[in-house]
């Protein structure tokens, strides 16, 4: 972060755990997920860590995390196998037993039974959660989520790797709760400039050369295939500074705006 925009902040990071991960083996794609949903309710994913399935890596990266920021999603690693080590790590870390949720063990043997199949002591492992944590259902597969209140009105929050279940409980359990307990917070604003036929460094010479100052408004880069994407981004209550300093760009721009945007 290079500028702190207006407003009240709260920040969050996510701590993907999976040795797939890393190896080159799964394309990681809960950051992308998740910051799109935050950004979308003005909280600031602010960190994204990926790390293997190792008990002290997990309980030192979640340590952190919880010392930096107000909320920390962790996920991966509550299958049923045994290089699923998330729990463990957890519990280590937050002294809390592990438990059998049976609400969760009774939809398993709901879901194996359908199948004609008797659910067995590894698929129930899918079932354990911490003591105190608020169960969060999912609507898609076997392990649920988890909510964690902690100290200082940190929460930490647990999900499953598989992208379909990760994606479906933020949406259906964590995104309700995040807008009531954060209402009070404001998206920040953001305009979009759209470029074509000029380079990054040629957009900057004329910003100079204009004497373009944009004060607290956060600018942005994003160059792909030919054209450029301007991003100005400020707190809500930001509106006409971003919408006047939008206009400035847009004038010095005026030979290079994408004429499809
Ligand atoms: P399960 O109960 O299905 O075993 P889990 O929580 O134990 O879930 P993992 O075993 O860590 O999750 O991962 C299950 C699958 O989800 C793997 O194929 C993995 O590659 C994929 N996955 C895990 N994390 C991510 C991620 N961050 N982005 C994309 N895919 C992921
Ligand atoms: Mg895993």
């Amino acid at each position: 972060m290079n500028k702190e925009l207006t407003g009240r902040s709260v920040y969050a990071e996510l701590i993907s755990i999976g040795s797939e991960l890393l190896s080159g083996r799964s394309l990681n794609t809960h950051a992308k997920e998740l910051g799109g949903v935050l950004t979308g309710i003005g909280l600031r994913l602010v960190r994204d860590t990926t790390i293997p399935d190792i008990i002290e890596v997990i309980e030192s990266a979640v340590r952190d995390a919880l010392a930096r920021v107000d909320l920390v999603f962790v996920s991966g690693g509550l299958g049923p196998t045994s290089d699923d080590m998330t729990r463990e790590a957890l519990s280590s870390l937050l002294k809390q037993k592990i438990v059998l949720h049976e609400a969760t063990v009774k939809r398993l043997k709901g879901w194996y039974s359908r199948r004609g199949r008797t659910i067995t002591s590894a698929g129930e492992r899918q079932a354990l959660v911490l003591e105190n944590s608020s169960v969060l259902p999912n609507p898609v597969g076997a392990s649920p989520g988890q909510r964690i209140d902690l100290s200082a009105g940190k929460t930490l929050f647990v999900l499953p790797g598989p992208p379909g279940e990760f994606n479906a409980i933020l949406a259906e359990e964590i995104v309700p709760w995040l807008e009531d307990r954060y209402a009070d917070v404001q998206p920040d604003l953001v305009r979009i400039v759209h470029t074509q036929g000029i380079g990054e460094s040629d957009i900057v010479t004329l910003l100079e050369q204009a004497g373009f100052n944009p004060g607290e408004i956060l600018l942005g880069f994003y160059p792909g295939r030919g054209r450029v994407e301007i991003h100005l981004t400020a707190g809500a209550d930001k509106a006409s500074d971003v919408d006047e300093l939008c206009g400035m760009l847009r004038s010095v721009l005026a030979d290079y705006l994408d004429p499809e945007r």
